[in-house]
C-alpha cells in the first residue's frame, strides 16, 4: 500500500462503543508530516462531552469483560497479534508518516509493540491467587486477582503503537476495560490498532480511543470521575506529577512511566567494538526521542578519544531525511519545538566549552532536521547533561575511575535507563548494584523487552509494563478469609 492508500484507508473517527464517531462539536484535529510540516489527514477531536462517553462506554462493558474466559481473552490477543504481524507494513508506513521514524525503525516498534500482544495473551491464562493456612490455624486464606476497572490510558508521541499495547495486552489480559488518548500529533497508529482490535472481535467498549485538542479539558473531568479506577501515563515528568496531583482527589491506581536521563558508561576494559554499536543504538533509536536514549556518555580516560573518534565516524555516516526513503538512517524530530530546544542545548554546551566533533547545526529546508552531533569535553554542569535531549545529539565526558563513574551516572534526577559497558564480573555486579535506575544494559545499547519489567524510579516514575509484572499493574489482590 502507498502513502494516498494508507492515509485514505485510516479510520479518522473517535471510537467509542465499538463504532466511528464524529465529536460532539464536528471539530477535527490535523495530523502533520514532521519531515515535510505538510498535514497529512485531519482527525475528529474529542470534546469533554465525547470524553465522558467513552468512559460511559468502558463502565458498561466492564463487568461483562470482567467475566470473559481468560482463555477467550488470550485468544483474542493473539488474534490481534497476528493481525498486526500480517500488517506490519500498513502499521510501519502509517507511523513513519505521522512520527517521522525511518521505515526500518518503525518496522522495528510493530515487531516490538506486537509482541505485547503475545507476551500479555501467554499471561491472560496464568492469573493465579493462593491458598494459605494462617500461622495460628484458625483461619484459611484465599487471595484472589481481580481486574482493577475501566482505565485511562495516556501515551506519548515517540512510540505511536508500542506505548499502547504495552498498556492495552495486559489491561485486556486482565479483563479491564479502557478509554485511551493517543497523543495529539500521532493519533492515526492508535485508531488503526482500535480498529483491527474490533476486526480481531475485541466487543464494544473494551478499548475506546479519543484522540483530542483539547486534552486537558478533556482529561481532567475523566481523571476525576469516580467511576474510573486507574490511570496510566507515558509521558513527560511534569504533566505526570500534574496527573499525580489530579488523582490524587480519587485515590486513583496510577502507573507512571516519565522522562529519562540515561548515562551510558564506558570502562576502559570495554570491548570498544561492541560499545560504539551499543552507543548507536542506545542514542540514535527514533533519532534520540526515547526515554531510554543514552542522553549522557560518560567514557573512561584512557579510552576516550579512541571511543569519541569511532564513534563520531559512525554518526557522521548516518543518513538524514524522510523516514519512507531508502537508506535514511534518521529521520525529523517531532516538530520545530523540538528542534529548537535541542539547537539551544548544544548551543550552550558549546558556549561552556564543549567541542562540536560531527554535527551541531540544525538542516535548512522544510521538516525539522537536525544533523546527528557528537559533542566532546561536555562538563557535567551544562544543561544538557541534566534535562533529556530527545535528539541526535551525544554529549561525552571523561570520567577517572569506578567512583567517579557511579557519581556522574547516578547525579540525576531521573533514574530511568542506564548503559554499562565493561569486560570486568565483578565491576558488572557492583556497578549494576549501585546504579539508581530501574533498568540497566550490560553491553548491550537496548533494554526495552517485552518479557521484561520496564519502568523506573526517582522522577522517571513507578509502575512496571511488560514481563510477568505488567500485568499486576491492571489486577488488584482481594483476601478472603474463611474459617473452616
Ligand atoms: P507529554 O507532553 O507529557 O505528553 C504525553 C501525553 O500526555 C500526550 O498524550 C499529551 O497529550 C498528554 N497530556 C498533555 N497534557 C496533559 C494534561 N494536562 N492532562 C492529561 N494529559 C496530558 O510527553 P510527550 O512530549 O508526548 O512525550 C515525551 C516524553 O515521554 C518524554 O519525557 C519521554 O521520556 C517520555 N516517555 C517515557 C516513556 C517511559 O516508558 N518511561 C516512554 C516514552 C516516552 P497531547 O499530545 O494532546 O499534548
Amino acid at each position: 500500500m502507498n502513502e494516498q492508500e494508507i492515509l485514505a484507508k485510516v479510520p479518522t473517527g473517535l471510537f467509542i462503543g465499538g463504532g466511528w464517531r464524529e465529536s460532539a462539536d464536528a471539530a477535527r484535529l490535523d495530523v502533520e508530516d514532521p519531515a515535510t510540516g505538510a498535514v497529512l489527514t485531519t482527525v475528529a477531536s474529542a470534546t469533554p462531552q465525547d470524553g465522558r462517553r467513552a468512559l460511559d462506554a468502558a463502565v458498561a462493558a466492564q463487568a461483562g469483560w470482567a467475566a470473559t474466559a481468560p482463555r477467550a481473552r488470550a485468544e483474542l490477543l493473539r488474534t490481534a497479534f497476528e493481525l498486526l504481524t500480517a500488517r506490519a507494513e500498513e502499521f510501519a508506513l502509517l507511523m513513519t508518516l505521522e512520527m517521522g521514524k525511518p521505515l526500518a525503525q518503525a518496522r522495528g516498534e510493530v515487531a516490538y509493540g506486537a509482541e505485547f500482544l503475545r507476551w500479555f495473551s501467554e499471561e491472560a491464562v496464568r492469573v493465579g491467587g493462593r491458598w494459605a493456612t494462617s500461622p495460628d490455624g484458625a483461619t484459611r486464606l484465599l487471595t484472589m486477582r481481580q481486574p482493577v476497572g475501566p482505565v485511562l490510558m495516556i501515551t506519548p508521541w515517540n512510540f505511536p503503537l508500542a506505548m499502547g499495547t504495552r498498556k492495552i495486552g495486559p489491561a485486556v489480559a486482565a479483563g479491564c476495560t479502557m478509554v485511551v488518548k493517543p497523543a495529539s500529533q500521532t493519533p492515526l497508529t492508535m485508531l488503526a490498532l482500535a480498529g483491527l482490535f474490533a476486526e480481531a472481535g475485541l466487543p464494544p467498549g473494551v478499548l475506546n480511543v479519543v484522540p483530542t485538542a483539547r486534552t486537558a479539558a478533556v482529561m481532567a473531568p475523566l481523571v476525576g470521575d469516580s467511576r474510573l479506577r486507574k490511570l496510566t501515563f507515558t509521558g513527560s515528568t511534569p504533566i505526570g506529577k500534574h496527573l499525580v496531583r489530579q488523582s490524587a482527589d480519587q485515590l486513583l491506581r496510577v502507573s507512571m512511566e516519565l522522562g529519562g536521563n540515561a548515562p551510558f558508561v564506558v570502562f576502559a576494559d570495554a570491548d570498544l567494538d561492541a560499545a560504539v554499536e551499543g552507543a548507536m543504538l542506545a542514542k540514535m533509536r527514533n533519532m534520540g526521542e526515547a526515554c531510554t536514549a543514552a542522553n549522557r556518555f560518560l567514557v573512561q580516560e584512557p579510552v576516550v578519544e579512541e571511543f569519541v573518534a569511532r564513534f563520531a565516524a559512525r554518526m557522521a555516516a548516518e543518513r538524514v531525511g524522510r523516514g519512507t526513503r531508502d537508506g535514511v538512517t534518521v529521520g525529523p524530530l517531532i516538530d520545530a519545538t523540538q528542534r529548537e530546544k535541542v539547537a539551544q542545548l548544544v548551543a550552550d554546551a558549546v558556549a561552556g566549552g564543549a567541542d562540536v566533533v560531527t554535527g551541531g547545526s540544525a538542516l535548512g529546508g522544510a521538516g525539522y532536521f537536525y544533523e546527528p552531533t557528537v559533542l566532546a569535553g561536555v562538563r557535567p554542569e551544562a544543561a544538557l547533561m541534566r534535562e533529556e535531549i530527545f535528539g541526535p545529539v551525544a554529549p561525552v565526558t571523561a570520567f577517572a575511575d569506578e567512583d567517579e563513574a557511579l557519581r556522574l551516572a547516578n547525579d540525576t534526577e531521573y533514574g530511568l535507563a542506564a548503559y554499562v559497558f565493561t569486560r570486568d564480573l565483578g565491576r558488572t555486579v557492583r556497578v549494576s548494584e549501585a546504579l539508581e535506575f530501574g533498568m540497566v544494559g550490560v553491553n548491550q545499547g537496548i533494554v526495552s523487552n517485552p518479557a521484561a519489567p520496564f519502568g523506573g524510579v526517582k522522577q522517571s516514575g513507578f509502575g512496571r509494563e511488560g514481563g510477568p509484572e505488567g500485568i499486576d499493574e491492571y489486577l488488584s489482590v482481594k483476601y478472603v478469609g474463611i474459617a473452616p
